[in-house]
């Protein structure tokens, strides 16, 4: 069930124009790709690009963990991959949540494999308390305790990206 709503619209927006003059500071000299991370991260992605102050050229990439709980770095497969050559570009990799980093970690590896000049991050939520690596993460919206939560793009089970803000979710026979 949806328990409580954590994050309003007015306050992801709020956050989002934030982060985008934050990162628009930093694209001077650069020649940015940014690369949204499916599915999470495409809401996050679209609002935060619309409102940068500079053309970028955007790209979209899939991974999976392979057995969630068990997952360590390395272990993300690859399910769709970029169609923007990215060697010699400076990368901004976009990310919905960074909880354990483990996947953002791998992302980050795949990414440095084709030869970007450089590599940034940036991620609307962040668990630090859940942290297991410590991945780099350039440019962050807000911190959040260790609750599962979807919405704005992020799922349980596919169902509720579509959700405008960011609620703690509980499953059914984890109430009480
Ligand atoms: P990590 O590898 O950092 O542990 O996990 C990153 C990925 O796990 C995120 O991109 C997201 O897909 C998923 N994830 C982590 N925490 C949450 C959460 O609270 N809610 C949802 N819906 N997904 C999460």
């Amino acid at each position: 069930m949806l328990r409580e709503k954590v994050i309003d619209g007015e306050t992801l927006t709020r956050v989002i124009a934030d982060l985008a003059s934050r990162v628009s500071a930093d694209l001077e000299g650069k020649d940015p790709v940014f690369i949204c991370v499916l599915k999470g991260a495409s809401y996050f992605f679209t609002h935060l690009t619309l409102r940068l102050a500079a053309p970028v050229v955007v790209d979209f990439i899939q991974v999976s963990s392979y057995g969630a709980s068990t997952s360590s770095s390395g272990t993300v497969a690859l399910v769709k991959d970029l169609t923007v050559d990215i060697s010699g570009k400076d990368v901004y990799i976009v990310e919905d949540i960074v909880d354990t980093g483990l996947t953002l970690a791998d992302v980050i590896a795949l990414v440095w494999a084709r030869h970007p000049r450089s590599v940034k991050v940036v991620g609307l939520l962040s668990k630090p308390s859940r942290r297991k690596v410590d991945v780099q993460v350039d440019f962050i919206g807000l911190e959040i305790p260790d609750r599962f939560v979807v919405g704005f793009g992020l799922d349980f089970a596919e169902r509720f990206r579509n959700l405008p803000e960011i609620w703690e979710y509980v499953p059914e026979g984890e109430v009480g």
